[in-house]
């Protein structure tokens, strides 16, 4: 019986480029941390604008239903 073991020491990869990092970073390089802080941003103020238009819908719909005459 043989066990073959391949030793690959504790590590993780980069969120950007998949590189091989150590454990406990979540980056290769400044450039990579830098493009997700970038992508991060763009995704939040996405999501704003989402909310955003979300309230405005609801207040439409709202305005809707309080300006149409109930029979
Ligand atoms: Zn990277």
């Amino acid at each position: 019986m043989s066990q073959q073991k391949t030793l690959i020491p504790p590590h993780t990869h980069c969120k950007v480029c998949g590189k091989a990092i150590p454990v406990g970073k979540s980056y290769c390089s400044n450039e990579c941390r830098e493009s997700e802080v970038k992508s991060q941003q763009r995704a939040k103020r996405l999501s704003r604008i989402y909310t955003l238009f979300f309230i405005a819908l609801m207040i439409i719909i709202i305005l809707m239903t309080a300006l149409t005459p109930r029979g």
